[in-house]
């Protein structure tokens, strides 16, 4: 039996993210997209059913690249709102030690949650806390990804680096090197797919300089090298992790990855603020990707990603939302737009334009978790596709469509489709009893701060 035909028929506007004509919309068949409609013509492959999308925006599936889920139980915590990243880390440490799995479960359904809506079909998250009872954290966010059926790439997170060895976090939220490498051997084998359509993908990510050994980032290099999946962590966000590296290390931040056997294409780091421009070439050079995080920059008052220098020596750059207690939200598109805004500040507003920016939501993330089959509108990739109505107060009186995507605001996708199947219909997440999940999530939420 052959797979149903459907025509995502004449849409308002399209980005393809590349340069093929899809003004007349796209054919998809089971999991792909099968053909792509030429303005004013017809499929030339009969169809079983037509989509009509002649009041909406077309995008494929936008990617993020950068997250901690488990953040969203902690958002606008008043005693972090005003301070930046290491006092932000010191008072949350001990909140985020009491997780457990329930609340990491309701947490990360959150976060997807929002994501989806706001038109994301694949998302990575970087997950680093393990207390004791959570060691099957990633597990725990395998099943949640499978109830909402998105993509993802989940980072085996890790802590090696207590207090009392000179590091950031307290003694015990780390785990030993030998547990960490463990379990992500465990998980590489137990969840990591590979190919065309890989729906669930692992990836190792010690959390950042000054919370784990030089030690575990050279053993997740290597571990990386023998099982073939990508390297990620934090690198270059603030001036004190900086300092840190040349303290303790004695050396810069892109120094330090060298010497741990990093600078690769296998590696791609969030925030990458604070290079210099020999730093920048050698990243270019390697096929280092960077994710830019705008918002959670500004609000924490990091620095300014120079994401032009970077893409001009050669390094892809994709979007996170990073967060969600550094945010403190979860929408990529709302975080498109920051990007387009944060980056004109620097490269004016030629450079950085609406669909320079939509390309880092797109192509530029899937190079970042090494995919070249979901992250654009051509034929054979995946349909992952978000479909935006412009018919809200805020686009009335709005002329070019994909730009209105972003200088009007949208935050919001009408439909989404993962892998030829429709995960948002009108507005909502097929499945998903959202009032519901609110109420559970704002109590495991209440709880985590409580007598903190
Ligand atoms: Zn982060």
């Amino acid at each position: 039996m052959s797979a149903q035909r459907l025509w995502i028929k004449n849409p308002r506007a399209v980005f393809t993210a590349n340069s093929h004509d899809a003004a007349g919309g796209v054919v998809v068949e089971g999991a792909v997209i099968r053909e792509l409609v030429p303005a004013g013509c017809e499929p030339t492959l009969s169809c079983d059913a037509v989509f009509d999308a002649s009041e909406r925006v077309l995008l494929p599936g936008l990617i993020n690249t950068h997250h901690h889920f488990y953040q969203t139980l902690t958002r606008a915590w008043a005693p972090v709102v005003n301070v930046p990243l290491f006092p932000w880390l010191k008072q949350l440490y001990p909140v985020w030690a009491r997780l457990d799995a329930e609340a990491l479960a309701l947490a990360s359904k959150v976060a997807m949650a929002e994501l989806l809506l706001s038109g994301c079909t694949t998302t990575t998250d970087h997950h680093y806390l393990f207390p004791q009872g959570m060691e099957e954290a990633i597990d725990v966010q395998v099943d949640v990804v499978g109830e909402l059926g998105m993509r993802a790439v989940l980072t085996r997170g890790s802590m090696s680096l207590g207090e009392d060895d000179g590091g950031l976090p307290p003694r015990h939220t780390v785990q030993q090197g030998e547990t960490i490498l463990r379990d992500s051997e465990r998980l590489i084998k137990r969840y990591h797919q590979r190919g065309e359509g890989a729906w669930m993908q692992i990836a190792l990510a010690p959390c950042s300089p000054f919370s784990v050994t030089s030690e575990i980032m050279r053993d997740s290099a290597q571990l990386a090298q023998r099982e073939d999946v990508r390297l990620h962590t934090h690198l270059a966000e603030t001036l004190d992790e900086e300092n840190f590296c040349l303290q303790r290390f004695g050396l810069r931040t892109v120094d330090y990855l060298e010497s741990v056997g990093w600078l690769n294409e296998r590696t791609w780091l969030a925030h990458g603020i604070h290079f210099d421009e020999s730093e920048i070439q050698r990243l270019g050079r390697a096929g280092v990707g960077v994710c830019h995080c705008p918002v959670s920059n500004m609000r924490l008052a990091s620095g300014m990603c120079p994401t032009v220098d970077l893409e001009n020596a050669g390094v892809a750059i994709g979007l996170g939302v990073d967060g969600s207690a550094s945010n403190d939200a979860s929408n990529i598109m709302y975080e498109a737009r920051q990007a387009l805004y944060l980056q004109r500040l620097r490269y004016g507003a030629q450079a950085i334009t609406p669909q320079r920016v939509l390309g880092w939501a797109t192509q530029g993330s899937a190079k970042l978790i090494g995919r070249s089959d979901i992250c654009e509108i051509a034929v054979g990739k995946q349909a992952d596709l978000a479909l935006f109505a412009q018919d809200e107060l805020r686009f009335s009186g709005s002329h070019d469509p994909i730009s209105a995507l972003l200088l009007c605001g949208a935050e919001r996708a009408e439909h989404v489709m993962i892998g030829g199947k429709w995960r948002v219909i009108d507005g909502n997440i097929v499945g998903l009893d959202v009032p519901e999940l609110i109420s559970r999530h704002r109590k495991a939420a209440k709880k985590l701060v409580a007598d903190i």
